[in-house]
Protein backbone atom coordinates (compact mmCIF):
# COMPACT_ATOMS: atom_id res chain seq x y z
CA UNK A 1 0.00 0.00 0.00
CA UNK A 2 1.08 3.17 -0.85
CA UNK A 3 2.59 5.55 2.11
CA UNK A 4 2.91 8.76 0.35
CA UNK A 5 1.22 11.30 2.70
CA UNK A 6 -2.17 12.86 1.41
CA UNK A 7 -1.02 16.11 2.15
CA UNK A 8 1.36 16.29 -0.88
CA UNK A 9 -1.60 16.09 -3.84
CA UNK A 10 -3.46 18.91 -2.77
CA UNK A 11 -4.24 22.87 -4.08
CA UNK A 12 -1.68 25.35 -2.92
CA UNK A 13 -3.39 27.89 -0.44
CA UNK A 14 -3.18 31.55 -1.05
CA UNK A 15 -2.58 32.87 2.96
CA UNK A 16 -3.25 36.65 2.89
CA UNK A 17 -2.24 38.31 6.78
CA UNK A 18 -3.16 42.00 7.23
CA UNK A 19 -2.52 43.99 10.04
CA UNK A 20 -1.84 47.81 11.03
CA UNK A 21 1.80 48.54 10.75
CA UNK A 22 3.29 47.48 14.20
CA UNK A 23 1.00 44.68 14.94
CA UNK A 24 3.71 42.20 14.68
CA UNK A 25 2.79 41.02 11.42
CA UNK A 26 6.35 40.79 9.97
CA UNK A 27 8.18 38.82 12.78
CA UNK A 28 4.74 36.39 12.87
CA UNK A 29 5.37 35.76 9.02
CA UNK A 30 8.95 35.43 9.02
CA UNK A 31 8.63 32.51 11.79
CA UNK A 32 6.07 30.97 9.46
CA UNK A 33 8.12 31.20 6.87
CA UNK A 34 11.39 29.63 8.34
CA UNK A 35 9.14 26.77 9.47
CA UNK A 36 6.98 26.09 7.10
CA UNK A 37 9.34 25.14 4.10
CA UNK A 38 6.53 24.87 1.94
CA UNK A 39 5.09 28.40 2.04
CA UNK A 40 6.76 31.26 -0.13
CA UNK A 41 6.52 34.82 0.35
CA UNK A 42 5.04 36.79 -2.13
CA UNK A 43 7.86 39.81 -2.60
CA UNK A 44 5.81 42.98 -3.78
CA UNK A 45 6.26 45.64 -5.98
CA UNK A 46 6.37 49.24 -3.92
CA UNK A 47 6.66 53.12 -5.09
CA UNK A 48 7.91 54.10 -1.36
CA UNK A 49 11.39 54.98 -0.38
CA UNK A 50 13.59 51.87 0.84
CA UNK A 51 14.09 51.53 4.10
CA UNK A 52 17.90 51.51 5.79
CA UNK A 53 17.49 47.56 7.12
CA UNK A 54 15.45 46.64 4.04
CA UNK A 55 16.97 44.60 0.75
CA UNK A 56 15.57 45.20 -2.61
CA UNK A 57 14.13 41.79 -3.87
CA UNK A 58 13.98 40.08 -0.35
CA UNK A 59 11.05 42.52 1.66
CA UNK A 60 10.27 44.45 -1.56
CA UNK A 61 11.05 45.25 -5.22
CA UNK A 62 11.15 49.43 -4.79
CA UNK A 63 10.07 50.29 -8.26
CA UNK A 64 9.25 53.75 -10.04
CA UNK A 65 5.56 55.40 -10.35
CA UNK A 66 6.25 54.78 -14.08
CA UNK A 67 7.51 51.24 -13.84
CA UNK A 68 4.41 50.27 -11.14
CA UNK A 69 2.12 52.11 -14.01
CA UNK A 70 3.59 50.17 -16.68
CA UNK A 71 3.02 46.89 -14.59
CA UNK A 72 -1.16 47.73 -14.00
CA UNK A 73 -1.40 48.50 -17.08
CA UNK A 74 0.19 44.91 -18.66
CA UNK A 75 -1.87 42.85 -16.22
CA UNK A 76 1.66 42.12 -14.36
CA UNK A 77 -0.13 42.79 -11.14
CA UNK A 78 -2.60 40.34 -9.17
CA UNK A 79 -4.02 43.32 -6.68
CA UNK A 80 -2.56 47.08 -6.21
CA UNK A 81 -3.53 49.56 -3.84
CA UNK A 82 -2.42 52.98 -2.62
CA UNK A 83 -1.11 52.73 0.94
CA UNK A 84 0.23 55.55 3.24
CA UNK A 85 0.67 57.41 0.25
CA UNK A 86 2.38 55.25 -1.58
CA UNK A 87 1.20 52.72 -4.72
CA UNK A 88 2.00 48.87 -4.12
CA UNK A 89 1.34 45.52 -6.02
CA UNK A 90 1.53 41.78 -6.35
CA UNK A 91 3.19 40.58 -8.79
CA UNK A 92 1.31 38.14 -10.57
CA UNK A 93 3.77 35.56 -12.04
CA UNK A 94 5.92 34.20 -9.43
CA UNK A 95 2.51 33.59 -7.66
CA UNK A 96 0.96 31.54 -10.67
CA UNK A 97 4.79 29.67 -10.71
CA UNK A 98 4.84 29.18 -6.78
CA UNK A 99 0.94 27.79 -7.02
CA UNK A 100 1.66 25.42 -10.04
CA UNK A 101 5.02 24.17 -8.19
CA UNK A 102 2.18 23.13 -5.46
CA UNK A 103 3.31 25.48 -2.93
CA UNK A 104 1.54 27.39 -0.56
CA UNK A 105 2.27 31.64 -1.21
CA UNK A 106 1.85 34.35 1.90
CA UNK A 107 1.15 37.77 1.50
CA UNK A 108 1.33 40.70 3.49
CA UNK A 109 -0.73 43.29 1.90
CA UNK A 110 -3.58 45.26 3.23
CA UNK A 111 -7.22 45.23 3.41
CA UNK A 112 -7.78 46.62 -0.25
CA UNK A 113 -5.91 44.21 -1.79
CA UNK A 114 -7.03 41.67 -0.18
CA UNK A 115 -10.64 42.08 -1.00
CA UNK A 116 -9.26 42.17 -5.01
CA UNK A 117 -7.78 38.66 -4.27
CA UNK A 118 -10.96 37.66 -2.93
CA UNK A 119 -12.91 38.74 -5.73
CA UNK A 120 -10.72 37.37 -8.38
CA UNK A 121 -10.68 33.74 -10.13
CA UNK A 122 -8.12 32.94 -7.34
CA UNK A 123 -10.94 33.25 -4.83
CA UNK A 124 -11.59 29.88 -3.58
CA UNK A 125 -7.81 29.54 -2.09
CA UNK A 126 -7.13 32.65 -0.79
CA UNK A 127 -7.41 32.49 3.14
CA UNK A 128 -7.62 35.72 4.87
CA UNK A 129 -6.08 36.78 8.41
CA UNK A 130 -6.56 39.89 10.16
CA UNK A 131 -3.87 40.37 12.96
CA UNK A 132 -4.96 43.32 15.65
CA UNK A 133 -2.03 44.90 18.19
CA UNK A 134 -3.18 43.50 21.83
CA UNK A 135 -3.52 47.33 22.69
CA UNK A 136 -3.37 51.10 20.87
CA UNK A 137 -0.50 51.97 23.31
CA UNK A 138 1.35 48.98 22.37
CA UNK A 139 1.31 49.86 18.40
CA UNK A 140 2.45 53.07 19.15
CA UNK A 141 5.33 51.74 21.17
CA UNK A 142 6.20 49.58 18.55
CA UNK A 143 6.30 51.50 15.98
CA UNK A 144 8.24 54.34 18.07
CA UNK A 145 10.95 50.91 18.70
CA UNK A 146 11.04 50.40 15.14
CA UNK A 147 12.43 54.02 14.90
CA UNK A 148 12.82 53.49 10.90
CA UNK A 149 10.30 56.00 10.33
CA UNK A 150 10.30 59.98 10.52
CA UNK A 151 7.86 61.37 13.55
CA UNK A 152 5.03 62.54 11.16
CA UNK A 153 5.23 59.16 9.44
CA UNK A 154 4.64 57.29 12.62
CA UNK A 155 1.74 59.97 13.08
CA UNK A 156 0.61 58.60 9.57
CA UNK A 157 0.43 55.11 10.43
CA UNK A 158 -1.05 55.82 13.52
CA UNK A 159 -3.91 56.82 11.47
CA UNK A 160 -4.40 54.36 9.02
CA UNK A 161 -4.15 52.12 11.68
CA UNK A 162 -7.72 53.80 12.75
CA UNK A 163 -8.79 53.51 9.08
CA UNK A 164 -7.48 49.81 8.96
CA UNK A 165 -8.68 48.50 11.77
CA UNK A 166 -12.45 48.42 11.36
CA UNK A 167 -12.01 45.65 7.90
CA UNK A 168 -11.20 43.11 10.54
CA UNK A 169 -14.94 42.33 10.05
CA UNK A 170 -14.22 41.19 6.26
CA UNK A 171 -11.35 38.76 7.26
CA UNK A 172 -12.34 34.66 8.08
CA UNK A 173 -9.53 34.21 10.65
CA UNK A 174 -9.09 37.50 13.58
CA UNK A 175 -5.68 37.31 15.83
CA UNK A 176 -5.14 39.15 18.92
CA UNK A 177 -1.36 39.49 18.82
CA UNK A 178 -0.80 39.25 22.75
CA UNK A 179 1.98 37.00 22.51
CA UNK A 180 3.97 36.36 19.47
CA UNK A 181 4.10 32.17 20.05
CA UNK A 182 0.88 32.35 20.85
CA UNK A 183 -0.41 33.73 17.89
CA UNK A 184 2.57 31.65 15.82
CA UNK A 185 1.08 28.55 16.75
CA UNK A 186 -2.76 29.75 15.69
CA UNK A 187 -1.60 31.24 12.13
CA UNK A 188 0.12 27.48 12.14
CA UNK A 189 -2.70 25.65 12.57
CA UNK A 190 -4.97 27.97 10.19
CA UNK A 191 -2.50 27.36 7.58
CA UNK A 192 -2.49 22.98 8.40
CA UNK A 193 -6.50 22.96 8.77
CA UNK A 194 -6.59 25.02 5.35
CA UNK A 195 -4.16 22.56 3.51
CA UNK A 196 -6.13 19.58 5.01
CA UNK A 197 -9.77 20.60 3.44
CA UNK A 198 -7.87 21.00 -0.17
CA UNK A 199 -6.36 17.51 -0.72
CA UNK A 200 -7.48 16.54 -3.91
CA UNK A 201 -11.01 13.95 -3.43
CA UNK A 202 -9.18 12.06 -6.21
CA UNK A 203 -6.01 11.60 -4.27
CA UNK A 204 -8.42 10.10 -1.05
CA UNK A 205 -10.30 8.25 -3.34
CA UNK A 206 -7.04 5.98 -4.23
CA UNK A 207 -6.31 6.15 -0.67
CA UNK A 208 -9.45 4.92 0.15
CA UNK A 209 -9.89 2.12 -2.53
CA UNK A 210 -6.56 1.05 -1.46
CA UNK A 211 -7.28 0.14 1.97
CA UNK A 212 -10.57 -1.85 0.90
CA UNK A 213 -8.65 -3.55 -1.64
CA UNK A 214 -5.81 -4.31 1.52
CA UNK A 215 -8.68 -5.29 3.74
CA UNK A 216 -10.68 -7.52 1.53
CA UNK A 217 -7.10 -9.24 1.21
CA UNK A 218 -7.01 -9.70 4.53
CA UNK A 219 -10.78 -11.65 4.38
CA UNK A 220 -9.68 -14.16 1.50
P1 LIG B 1 5.08 49.10 4.67
O1 LIG B 1 5.28 50.34 3.88
O2 LIG B 1 5.06 49.35 6.15
O3 LIG B 1 6.04 48.01 4.29
O4 LIG B 1 3.65 48.54 4.29
C1 LIG B 1 2.53 49.35 4.42
C2 LIG B 1 1.27 48.58 4.14
O5 LIG B 1 1.23 48.19 2.77
C3 LIG B 1 1.13 47.29 4.95
O6 LIG B 1 -0.17 47.29 5.51
C4 LIG B 1 1.26 46.20 3.94
O7 LIG B 1 0.47 45.10 4.28
C5 LIG B 1 0.76 46.88 2.68
N1 LIG B 1 1.27 46.23 1.47
C6 LIG B 1 2.52 45.79 1.23
N2 LIG B 1 2.61 45.23 0.02
C7 LIG B 1 1.39 45.31 -0.53
C8 LIG B 1 0.83 44.90 -1.79
O8 LIG B 1 1.48 44.33 -2.65
N3 LIG B 1 -0.48 45.17 -1.98
C9 LIG B 1 -1.26 45.79 -1.07
N4 LIG B 1 -2.53 45.97 -1.35
N5 LIG B 1 -0.78 46.19 0.12
C10 LIG B 1 0.53 45.96 0.39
Amino acid sequence: MSDQPLEIDRRGIMLVVSSPSGAGKTTLTRNLLQEEKEVVMSVSVTTRAKRPSEIEGVHYHFISQRQFERMRENGDLLESAEVHGNCYGTPREPVEAALAAGKDVLFDIDWQGTQQLRHSVLAPDVITVFLLPPSAAELKARLERRAEDPSDVIKRRLENAADEIPHWVEYDYVLVNRELERSFTRLRSILTAERLKRVHPQNVQAFADQLLADLKGFAS
